[in-house]
């Protein structure tokens, strides 16, 4: 939007803080100047990969940008739960710095494929938070393709199930639809959390099976314990 047309809707619907509801000043956006600093310091290394986890051998790399923990974990509960999908773009600045740093000189992908959500998900939110980061990242010319993959119906939705569940369930979560929109290229999985890992791997197993030539992932958030899932399966985490 206009600088000078958001300067003059602000004094008319001033805008709240999205995490402290703080009435922004018309310099800041979305996050007032103190929660965006806290978000900033709790950036991982743009080159930080997923440690333990990158070495299962189902993606060839794998990137995560912060720890699930306050304020992103805030941020994306607000915006998945109050359907808000708005709040998504204090991240535009970080998914910038991402393509700039990594995407754009060592290591380039051909297509972002978001993870899918099942049809409760998108009815409770409205919106699918993957296909959001898949879409900010594309702004910087990556194709983004949200149809290669499906969510199949009847999967347990993930909160309702114990870990050991968790990591069984997503076995069939998916459906490949357009194969050919993977085979032969360089595609990046993109999704909002990575916890135990087993859908980012379900979804990278299928891209896998329709003949990508790399594979990598990169999600938003990752839990603690993510990095080392492979290595300490029935452990709880
Ligand atoms: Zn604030």
């Amino acid at each position: 939007m206009n600088q000078a047309l958001e300067s003059l809707l602000r004094i008319v619907y001033p805008a709240d803080c999205s995490l402290c509801s703080k009435t922004l000043e018309l310099t800041e956006n979305a996050l007032c100047r103190h929660c965006a600093l806290t978000l900033e310091k709790k950036r991982f290394p743009l080159l930080e990969s997923l440690g333990e986890h990158d070495k299962t051998g189902i993606w060839d790399e794998a990137w995560a940008l912060f720890p699930y923990e306050a304020p992103v974990k805030n941020l994306l509960k607000a915006a998945k739960l109050g359907a808000r999908p708005w709040i998504l773009k204090v991240f535009e600045p970080v998914l910038s710095d991402f393509f700039e740093a990594v995407l754009s000189s060592l290591s380039v992908y051909d297509v972002l494929v978001p993870i899918p959500q099942g049809r409760r998900a998108w009815i409770e939110r409205g919106f699918n938070p993957a296909e959001k980061i898949a879409f900010m990242l594309a702004r910087h010319g990556i194709a983004c393709a949200p149809d290669v993959l499906v969510k199949r119906g009847r999967v347990l939705s993930q909160r309702s199930l114990r870990k050991e569940e968790r990591l069984a369930n997503p076995w069939g979560a998916f459906k490949m639809m357009r194969p050919e929109a993977a085979a032969g290229r360089r595609v990046l999985v993109i999704d909002d959390i990575l916890t135990t890992g087993a859908t980012a791997e379900e979804a990278c197993r299928l891209i896998r099976e329709a003949g990508a030539e790399k594979i990598g992932v990169l999600t938003l958030a990752r839990t603690q314990s993510a990095s080392r899932v492979t290595t300490t399966q029935g452990d709880p985490a």
